[in-house]
């Protein structure tokens, strides 16, 4: 589903170059739950922005679904960008709008009638167990219950594959635990592929297939789970 191919990325600025990514290669099949873990500055959200193109490689291929996202124009990359959702730590939800009209933003940018969207939405909001705060606004909810929405916006344009950004980090460890089971039974329900990255070894055990553990833009280990890590 996903196949990184020598990703390298250079962050230009006014003081030194940082390199920040070193010629990963990171394959990622469909309907996994791939995790990337590593410490504060080792790379995992410029290499996750990168699987988007939300942040440009300077080097190397990003295929995703059979298509090379890093020679296509603006335009393509608009397109291919609704096969992949995203979520966040802090869950960059809109602060002027309803759980219902966030989960609704992507699907009006896309153009939807109101019909189509509410067809759409209904069942997102169900899925996320939401349906009775579909009117209330982000400040009102929980931090569990706004990753929710987060999960219920990223699912909108029906997406194969979805990026979380360290999605539980915001969160106590029960809730934790609960988006957790949330994202899992997603992948199930789905088939929805799902790379993560964190910093927390209990993430990782907690529901990824496989890992990949990086360092300084270099992956140092990847593999099975149950491989690299013995389960508590
Ligand atoms: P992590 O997500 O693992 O904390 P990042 O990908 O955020 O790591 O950062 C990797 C390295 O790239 C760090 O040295 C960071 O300071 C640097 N970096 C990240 N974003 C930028 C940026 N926009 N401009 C310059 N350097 C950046
Ligand atoms: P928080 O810790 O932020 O309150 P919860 O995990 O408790 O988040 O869930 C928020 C709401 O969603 C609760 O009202 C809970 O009952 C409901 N909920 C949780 N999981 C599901 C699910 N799989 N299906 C339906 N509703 C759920």
């Amino acid at each position: 589903m996903i196949e990184l191919l020598q990703i390298e990325k250079v962050y230009q600025g006014a003081g030194a170059a940082v390199h920040a990514i070193k010629g990963i290669d990171l394959s990622v099949r469909r309907g996994e739950i791939y995790g990337v873990i590593g410490k504060s500055g080792a790379g995992k959200s410029t290499l996750i922005r990168c699987i988007n193109m939300l942040e440009r490689p300077t080097g190397g291929r990003v295929m995703v679904d059979g298509q090379d996202l890093t020679i296509m124009s603006e335009r393509q990359l608009r397109e291919a960008r609704k096969q992949m959702g995203m979520i966040f730590q802090h869950f960059n939800l809109l602060s002027s709008r309803t759980v219902y009209d966030n989960i609704a933003f992507p699907l009006e940018l896309a153009g939807k009638s109101r019909a189509e969207i509410e067809q759409e939405v209904a069942p997102l909001l169900d899925l996320v167990g939401l349906t009775d705060k579909r009117d209330q606004y982000p400040a009102q909810l929980s931090g569990g219950q706004k990753q929710r929405v987060g999960i219920a916006r990223a699912l909108a344009n029906r997406p194969k594959v979805l990026l979380c950004d360290e999605a539980t980090s915001a969160l106590d460890p029960q809730t934790t635990k609960s988006i957790l089971e949330l994202l899992k039974d997603i992948n199930r329900k789905l088939q929805l592929t799902i790379v993560l990255i964190t910093h927390e070894m209990q993430v990782i055990k907690e529901i990824c297939d496989k890992v990949a553990v990086i360092e300084n833009g270099v992956i140092i280990e990847q593999g099975p789970v149950l491989d690299i890590f013995t389960k508590p």
